[in-house]
Parts: structure tokens; C-alpha cells; sequence
């Protein structure tokens, strides 16, 4: 179990650290010169190894979740703590943060509001800044065997990004994240993708996923792949990358190389590939150079305790 946490969330703020310096960079861009190693500067002026706001607030809610229960305004504190005084950073420093997200976290610290009533709705809030930060929540569900996971990864999503399209996203992402949980394959992740297509079965939202479920979904050629930070791109281009991989490294270089939102592509697919192959997969030099790496182990290894039934 503590394997496959650490290979979660390692996958996830590894695969982060490895697209910060090319965030933005364009497809044409990284075919030119790709990314194959940590590296740093770059976009920002910080050192290989350092992961963004995906992997601060990953931390942030997987800190309060390994106290063993869920407390989504304890949680939104913890993102506070993080926008406000840089906590869950590598170094103290706050170097990017989504509209969405920023938004929502003012208006709890401003308003105070319930954490679930502060996500924003519109239909431009679909950017990828809930899912990029799902993960402690999926995991959560899985090993505590919560009544109704769905529900709760929603209302996670709702504390940033309430617009149905983004629960959606989160909730597929999450049943191929239980269903590789229950049997490390690559072949889970179409059950999974199953099971999200019958659960919300006749949503109009569902809609704008479609791709997804087509039976030649792997097969599109990557042209077709969108790497933007739009939630329906994201979730799609990270599910890519992994049905096209061998491995972890393969699938994350994959995900980076894809250009434009690099880290979270990159991180939301690094989350899968460390649940298919493990923590022991992911090159031991990149763990090596990830900031704070003790913290985040002591993390896992709370949840782990605080989840173990
Ligand atoms: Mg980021």
C-alpha cells in the first residue's frame, strides 16, 4: 500500500518538476529539443526539481486528508496556508496559480463561505485546476472504502471548480485511477473508463468526453492530441500518453514533449503511471533531484498509517 501511495503522488510531483521549465513551450518547440531529464529554470527562474502548483496543492489536501478524515474547510485552510504564506511550496515561494483556483480560495478566506460553496461555476472555469490536485482524494476513497466516492470526488472538485464539465473530468479520472488501484494494468484503465461512461450515462456534459470512450482512443495520432490546459484536453491527452506506454518515464516524457501545459499533463498522467508500475519505476535520479522529497515520503507514510483498514 505505502508502494503504491508513494508511487501516486511521487509520479505525480515528478512528472510536475519535469515540465516546469517548458510550461507554455509549443509541440514544434519540444520536437526540436525535447525534454529527457530533470532540468531546471527555463519558464521560471527556479532549480531542477522544483514542482508547481499542482503538486502544492496535492500536498496541501494530502496532508489533511492523512489525518485519517475529510474536512474539506481544513483542507481549503491548507490552500490558504499555501496561496497566502507559501506553504507546500519547495522553498516558500508561490510561482504560478490558476485563475479558478485563486478566485475560489480568496473568496473562503474573504467570505467565509463552506469550502464546497467557493468553486467557480461558468463554463470558462474548465481549466485542468481541480484535477490537477484529485489525487489524495482518490486515493483517499479507495483505501477508507467511503460510502459514495463519486460524491466526494466532486464536492473536492467543487472547492475550485464547480462547472459540471470539471466534476465529470474528475470523476473519469477517477474510476481509472480505482480501477488500476484494483489491478496494476494498463488494460484497467479501459474498465475504468467503462465504468465513468455508465455512471453518467445520459449527462448532456458527458458529451465533450467522448473521444474517450471510443474503442480506437489510443490509436489517434497525436496531431489529434490537445495538450492545453482546458480540463477536456488534459484529461484526454494524459490518458493517451499512458495507453501509449511502456513504463513510467516513457509515459511522462510522452506527456511533457505533448508542449503548452506541460506539468499537468504531465502530473496527471505521472499520478496513473506510478499506480500501473510502482514507485520502483520512477528513475531514482528524478526522485533524487525532486525538492522536499523527505516531506512528501513522510506524507505517504502518514496516509498510509491513518488509511490502512
Ligand atoms: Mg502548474
Amino acid at each position: 500500500m505505502l508502494n503504491t501511495i508513494k508511487g501516486v503522488i511521487f509520479g505525480h510531483a515528478v512528472a510536475d518538476a519535469l515540465g516546469v521549465p517548458v510550461e507554455f513551450c509549443t509541440r514544434d518547440e519540444l520536437d526540436i529539443k525535447s525534454v529527457i531529464d530533470m532540468e531546471g529554470f527555463g519558464t521560471y527562474n527556479v532549480p531542477a526539481g522544483y514542482w508547481s502548483d499542482d503538486t502544492s496543492m496535492t500536498l496541501a489536501a494530502l496532508e489533511s486528508l492523512a489525518n485519517g478524515r475529510l474536512d474539506y474547510n481544513g483542507i481549503m485552510d491548507n490552500f490558504c496556508a499555501w496561496l497566502g504564506d507559501g506553504k507546500f511550496t519547495p522553498d516558500g515561494d508561490v510561482f504560478d496559480v490558476g485563475a479558478s483556483c485563486r478566485k475560489s480560495i480568496l473568496l473562503y478566506a474573504g467570505e467565509h463561505l463552506s469550502a464546497i460553496e467557493c468553486g467557480q461555476d461558468s463554463e470558462w472555469d474548465n481549466g485542468n485546476g481541480s484535477l490537477m490536485r484529485i489525487l489524495p482524494f482518490i486515493l483517499y476513497t479507495y483505501y477508507k472504502r467511503c460510502e459514495d466516492p463519486i460524491q466526494i470526488i466532486h464536492n473536492a472538485s467543487r472547492m475550485t471548480h464547480a462547472h459540471e464539465r470539471s466534476l465529470i473530468a474528475c470523476g473519469i479520472y477517477a474510476h481509472v485511477v480505482w480501477s488500476i488501484l484494483d489491478d496494476r494494468s494498463v488494460e484497467a484503465v479501459y474498465r475504468g473508463l467503462a465504468e465513468a461512461e455508465r455512471y453518467y450515462l445520459g449527462r448532456e456534459e458527458l458529451e465533450h468526453f467522448s473521444r474517450l470512450f471510443e474503442l480506437d482512443f489510443a490509436k489517434l495520432p497525436i496531431s489529434e492530441i490537445k495538450s492545453s490546459g482546458y480540463v477536456v484536453d488534459t484529461l484526454e491527452a494524459s490518458i493517451w500518453c499512458l495507453l501509449n506506454s511502456k513504463n513510467y518515464k516513457e509515459c511522462v516524457l510522452r506527456a511533457v514533449n505533448l508542449g503548452e501545459d506541460t506539468d499537468t499533463v504531465g502530473a496527471i498522467a505521472g499520478g496513473m503511471a506510478g499506480a500501473v508500475w510502482g514507485y520502483t519505476d520512477i528513475p531514482e535520479k528524478w526522485i533524487k533531484t525532486l525538492a522536499r522529497r523527505d516531506y512528501i515520503e513522510e506524507l505517504c507514510i502518514k496516509a498510509c498509517r491513518k488509511w490502512y483498514c
